[in-house]
């Protein structure tokens, strides 16, 4: 009997041991993993450079309090801001909190101009931001909201892909829309790069700001180390999470110089949030990340993996509905539920994971390689077979 609250429907296995992109049970069997602990593993299993990071400054020093000047946290500040739009950082533990911190910015941003009506943070139906009070709002979802009593205040949604109701929803209350770029527990829906262009501009027009969570589609996932680079799009407020860390818990919140100017002593904060030890894990993160040529290959393997997916889908049209995502952030939509075709791709010791409208989502390492790939096309396409028979 497990000691552990059932809030997961864990599946009956567990490893022992992880390389690259293979887990492996205590009795020794191998499984592809593209889960990858949902986008979190960027760089595969104990991959040796997070294992040399985590192994040096083990030895040197694990945690100070954000009291003291980090530099392993200025370090990976710099580089972080010196990559994207942004020109300030406040480093968190994982997701939510980054999603909440960039709430509490963009909040604070209007109420340090002297216009504090403005606190309202309009967001996509059924969309996913974390699993803290104010995330499920932000979500707007009943089923994570349910049973969880009062609703969090200033929050508003709009249906995704509808721009109309977007902008009628937008009052002099709102402060920001935030948004994923690609919705990944949704069911990897990528939103156009036409939509988020004209929905920066409708935040330009309003005077609101844009928050991207980046969360999940971020740090190279999508072939880009952002995902919205690819509407050439600056947003003003980005909360990252999962792969920053390689598998070491890690948050951020990134931002504008304008609104981070808001972020005053005393202002938010975060224990463990920014550790040396977390710090140079996201260090060397982002040195595998932006090797010449790491973010191509994700894009040239990105597009052979989808290429196969969509013959796999045209030689089974009546299982499979569509072939979604970016990047190495993918998605198989079946016609009807996927728990079934997700079970028979364990048994074949391909590990996959759930995402809303009969998704499987794919999230291989970044640095998979195309024999990898290749192994899970077949094994997508061998349990395709046994459905015909
Ligand atoms: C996973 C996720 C979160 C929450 O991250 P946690 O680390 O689980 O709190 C927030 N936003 C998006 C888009 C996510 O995918």
């Amino acid at each position: 009997m497990s000691s552990i609250a059932k809030n997961y429907k864990r599946r009956n296995i567990s490893f022992t041991k992880g390389k690259g992109s293979f887990l492996y049970t205590h009795s020794g069997t191998k499984y592809l993993d593209f889960v990858q602990g949902i986008a979190v593993n960027s760089l595969g299993h104990t991959n040796p450079a997070l294992v040399n990071a985590i192994n040096k400054q083990s030895k040197k020093l694990w945690h100070v309090s954000n009291s003291f000047k980090i530099p392993e946290g200025e370090e990976l500040a710099r580089k972080l801001t010196s990559k994207t739009f942004a020109s300030a950082v406040i480093f968190q533990n994982s997701g939510a909190e980054a999603t909440e911190a960039a709430i509490k910015v963009a909040r604070r941003y209007f109420y340090s101009i002297g216009q504090s009506k403005k606190n309202r943070i309009l967001c996509i139906k059924n969309s996913f931001h974390g699993r803290t009070i104010a995330a499920i709002n932000a979500s707007g979802s009943k089923k994570m909201t349910e049973g969880f009593g009062p609703k969090v205040a200033g929050f508003d949604h709009f249906e995704f892909g509808n721009h109309v109701e977007l902008k009628k929803k937008i009052t002099n209350q709102t402060a920001a829309i935030m948004i994923e770029p690609i919705m990944g527990e949704g069911g990897i829906k990528v939103i156009p790069t036409w939509c988020l262009k004209e929905i920066r501009k409708i935040c330009d027009n309003k005077k609101i700001l844009l928050i991207l969570d980046e969360v999940q589609c971020g740090i190279g996932r999508s072939g880009k180390f952002f995902s919205y680079e690819y509407a050439n799009i600056k947003p003003d407020i980005v909360p990252i999470a999962k792969g920053i860390g390689g598998g070491f818990p890690i948050g951020a919140v990134l931002m504008t110089k304008k609104v981070s100017k808001a972020m005053v002593p005393g202002t938010h904060g975060s224990t463990f949030g920014g550790n040396p030890l977390a710090m140079s894990v996201g260090n060397a993160v982002m040195d595998e990340i932006f090797k010449k040529g790491f973010l191509s290959k994700v894009k040239s393997n990105s597009r052979y993996f989808i290429s196969e997916l969509n013959i796999i889908k045209n030689k089974f049209p009546k299982i499979i509905k569509e072939i979604r995502g970016v990047g190495l952030l993918l998605g198989i939509q079946l016609h009807h539920d996927q728990t079934k075709f997700i079970e028979n791709l364990l048994k074949n010791k391909l590990l996959t994971i759930r995402a809303g409208e009969n998704v499987i989502r794919i999230l291989p390492p970044l640095n998979v390689n195309k024999k990898e790939i290749d192994m899970a096309l077949k094994i997508i396409k061998n349990v395709c077979k046994s459905y015909n028979n």
